[in-house]
């Protein structure tokens, strides 16, 4: 009989704080983290070193068979994006990518060409798998699914923080500019949008802490999976 695997889904929109929870809760748990957004990311990358715009559907579909993904974790855990071959894991964490990505992941093409990789990941590992559409189209079976969300300017907050540590030179008004520009993006894309899976437990992190927010969401994964 074929290895059953645990898939925990979590969805919400930038800043929510799910790539901090992810990870840790990966680790305690021994899980694979897959974080999707860098898939996106790094199809966004690539058109972008050609030169293609992210609304060009008619560009984007020419180039993308000619762009091969592959994810690989280093002994730390950590994901890697390889784009061609090339690791891009570094590159594709700008604010510029971070817009194009969001207008490249809602065209169809691009959405079917990763969905198997993720659903792939899914079916050789326990993960943690946090995007947009996890809980909703990637892994509708998923043991536990969770919808992070937090308000705009609290996101937004904690993001300026991160890119101000990085170095990046921006302001917490443009920060939060972006963040709803995001925000509004991806829930109102025809394919795929961001919304909460009618099954999947709501947590707002606005007042939380990351220890808070990891001891509400252990919480909730204890109740599906046996510890
Ligand atoms: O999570 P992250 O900010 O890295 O995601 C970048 C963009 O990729 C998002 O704004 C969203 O448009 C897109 N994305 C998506 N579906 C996912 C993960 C990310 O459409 N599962």
């Amino acid at each position: 009989m074929a290895k059953h695997y645990y898939s925990i889904a979590i969805d919400g929109p930038a800043g929510a704080g799910k790539s901090t929870i992810a990870k840790a809760l990966a680790q305690e748990l021994g899980y694979h983290y897959v974080d999707t957004g860098a898939i996106y990311r790094t199809v966004a990358y690539f058109l972008d070193l050609l030169d293609i715009s992210p609304k060009d559907v008619d560009g984007v579909t020419r180039y993308i068979d000619e762009l091969t993904i592959e994810i690989e974790y280093d002994e730390e855990g950590k994901q890697h994006m390889l784009m061609n071959g090339m690791d891009v894991t570094g590159d594709i964490r700008t604010q510029d990518i971070s817009q194009k990505a969001s207008l490249v992941s809602a065209h169809a093409v691009v959405r079917d060409m990763l969905l198997d990789m993720q659903r792939d990941l899914a079916r050789k590992h326990n993960v943690i798998m946090d995007g947009r559409d996890i809980g909703t189209v990637v892994l509708p079976k998923a043991t536990v699914k969770i919808f992070l969300t937090a308000t705009p300017e609290i996101r937004a907050c904690r993001r300026y923080d991160e890119l101000v540590a990085k170095g990046t030179d921006t302001t917490y008004e443009k920060v939060l500019a972006e963040v709803k520009q995001r925000d509004h993006q991806d829930t109102t894309r025809a394919i795929a949008p961001l919304k909460q899976a009618k099954d999947a437990v709501l947590v707002d992190t606005s007042e939380l802490d990351i220890p808070g927010v990891i001891a509400a969401i252990k919480a909730i994964v204890g109740e599906k999976i046996p510890g």
